[in-house]
């Protein structure tokens, strides 16, 4: 358990607090025991608004008097905190993240523009908590930057990591089902996916074909080596609101039985298990045993959003294994993951 007394909160500041990922932060900070946020910044159309007049507040639970009453400011890092969490556009986070670190903020961030810098983690503190060292390798001084992988990748990855570490994975292919809300807001028109399926998401499978090669790589004192494994990927956006879900099928390095990578799965702990962190689930991964679970709907809130539910493992007559998952995309991919990559650096000592 992570001992260390936070005696005064750490200020934290959060990048694109409009957005869907913003919300979501917003949501996810309000009574975090280590964490207060100072701040909230967004585009030049939001600074100098008050946030309730410049968002169109999304989340079920109410927006708090003092958030609402803040005024946005514009992503200039000439302001109070320590660590800024940003949910960014991608088109303008990788400037704004640099200026930032380079002006002594912990970046931690879910926008992809630095996942695959050589020097910058890609997180996932269950899987890969020493590639936290490489930030030490990184030049900004009192800052660093961390990312969180692709809202898909970060369930698929903690899935694949255990069944790795135990008998080694070759090949997998991966059909993803994905919430609207990963498209961010307004996101996809409704006319476009209502009553429909678009079996297009931008850049997406590439994303899921290369970023489980970093994340389930090993750390040596300065680089990270690839995880040797063939990814296939084929991404649909689907008329759910929030939940991804994947339908995988894989083939091991050696040989494993049913139960064998259920217990695997079911008995998986990690760093922020062993030391209590505020937003690590109990499980991290959860089997569920009902032939048609899991499902977006009835299971994207498990553990607060922040487990991994799988389900329907059975024989794959083209590859081994087959099976599905289903993580909360804005949750556990995205604003939870981030907060917990946060905790996770505070444990570390480096804030
Ligand atoms: P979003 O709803 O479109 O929000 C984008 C945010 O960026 C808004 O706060 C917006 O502020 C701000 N912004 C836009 N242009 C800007 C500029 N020129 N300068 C400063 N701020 C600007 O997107 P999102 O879904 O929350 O996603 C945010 C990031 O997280 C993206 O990089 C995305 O790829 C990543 N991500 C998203 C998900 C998901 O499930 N949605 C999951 C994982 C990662 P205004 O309101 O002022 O325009």
């Amino acid at each position: 358990m992570f001992n260390r007394k936070i005696d005064k909160k750490i200020p934290v500041v959060i990048l694109g607090a409009t957005g869907m990922v913003g919300q979501r932060f917003i949501e996810l900070l309000q009574g975090h025991p280590w964490f207060e946020i100072v701040a909230l910044a967004a585009s030049e159309r939001s600074a100098g608004k008050k946030y309730s007049q410049a968002v169109q507040w999304k989340m079920s639970t109410p927006l708090s008097l003092d958030i609402s009453e803040m005024v946005l400011l514009p992503c200039d890092p000439n302001m109070p905190g320590r660590i800024a969490f940003s949910a960014l556009d991608s088109d303008v986070a990788g400037d704004i993240e640099k200026k930032f670190a380079n002006s002594g903020f912990i970046v931690v961030s879910n926008c992809r523009n630095h996942r695959m810098d050589a020097d910058v983690p890609l997180l996932v503190p269950e899987i890969n908590p020493t590639h936290l060292n490489l930030v030490r390798t990184q030049k900004y001084g009192n800052g660093m930057i961390v990312t969180n992988p692709n809202c898909v990748v970060i369930g698929l990855a903690m899935v694949l990591h255990p069944l790795a570490a135990m008998w080694g994975i070759e090949t997998a292919h991966v059909t993803t089902m994905q919430a609207i809300s990963g498209a961010g807001y307004p996101g996809v028109a409704s006319l476009d996916i209502i009553d429909n399926i678009i079996p297009f998401i931008a850049a997406e499978e590439e994303k899921i074909e290369l970023e489980p090669k970093k994340i389930l790589g090993s750390f040596h004192k300065t680089h990270i080596e690839p995880y040797n494994i063939v990814i296939s990927a084929q991404c649909n956006r689907v008329p759910v609101m929030d939940g991804h879900m994947a339908c995988v099928s894989l083939k091991l390095k050696s040989k494993a039985t049913h139960a064998q990578i259920v217990d695997c799965w079911n008995t998986f702990q990690g760093v922020p298990q062993t030391l209590k962190l505020p937003s690590a689930p109990q499980n991290p991964l959860v089997y569920m045993h009902e032939e048609s679970h899991p499902q977006p709907k009835l299971h994207r809130m498990a553990e607060k959003g922040m487990s991994v539910s799988i389900g329907r493992l059975r024989a794959c007559p083209a590859l081994e294994w087959k099976f599905s998952l289903l993580s909360h995309n804005t949750i556990r991919g995205a604003a939870g993951g981030a907060i917990l990559n946060a905790e996770l650096i505070v444990a570390e000592g480096l804030v």
